[in-house]
Order: structure tokens, then sequence, then C-alpha cells
């Protein structure tokens, strides 16, 4: 039997909306990402369906261009890793997320030192990486 509703909660409609940013399976992880972030940066971003689904980003919270692609490029990781989970019914771990970004890290880190630019590297990712302790 097909239905509109959402089928890891068993209680929505499932609009994409819901799916990506609404659902109790996945909001959890939007709040540890955003807090990430915010200590991260020493940003106060809150969480809202454009900023994480969209990666839509406030002018004012100045930010580097540089900074603000890294905020895009996280906020892309966590839908990467809630489409990773479409199906399944259990809660997304933030922990597969910084994973993830932490791989993301070191393929980056390696670009960069091939192109001698590993200064940017740093102004980049090290305030992520200094936070979850690598
Ligand atoms: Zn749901």
């Amino acid at each position: 039997i097909s239905n509109d509703r959402c089928w890891r909660c068993d209680k929505e409609r499932g609009t994409l909306i819901h799916m990506f940013y609404e659902c109790d399976v996945v909001h959890s992880l939007w709040g540890a990402v955003i807090q990430c972030i915010n200590n991260a940066l020493k940003v106060k971003l809150r969480e809202n369906p454009a900023l994480c689904i969209l990666g839509i980003l406030q002018r004012k919270i100045g930010l580097s261009q540089q900074l603000r692609l890294w905020v895009k490029l996280a906020l892309a990781t966590g839908n990467r890793v809630i489409l990773r989970h479409w199906k399944s019914t259990e809660k997304i771990s933030f922990k597969e997320w910084r994973d993830e970004l932490t791989k993301i890290a070191s393929f980056e880190q390696l670009i960069y030192k091939i192109n001698n630019r590993l200064d940017i590297f740093m102004k980049v990712w090290s305030p992520f990486l200094e936070m979850i302790g690598n």
C-alpha cells in the first residue's frame, strides 16, 4: 500500500524538507553539525532548512569566501550522509559526518600539498581539525 507518509518515522508527510531536515531520524544530526561549525568558526549560524539543505548563508555572518565554501562543503556532506541512509530508520550519527569530513580533509590536504599551498589548506581546515582533535 502506498501512502505519502515518511517511512522512517511513520508520523509525518514525507516531503523533501521533512526527509532531509525535519524528520526525527535526521534532525539531531543537523543540530550537532551546526554546533560543530559554530564552535569551530566562532559564528552563530542557526539551523534552518535553507541553510542545511541548500547551504544558503546569510551575508552578514562575516566569514572569508574560503570559509563560506568550507561551510557549504560541511553542509553538503551532511546531506550526503543523509542520502546514504535514505531508507534507514536509524538515527544518523554525527560521528559518520565527522569521519566523512575528515576524509575529505585528507584528500584536500594532499591536493593543496601537491600545489604547494598548504597555507591555504590550514586556513580553511584548521578550525575544524583542531576542534575534532586531529
Ligand atoms: Zn520522518
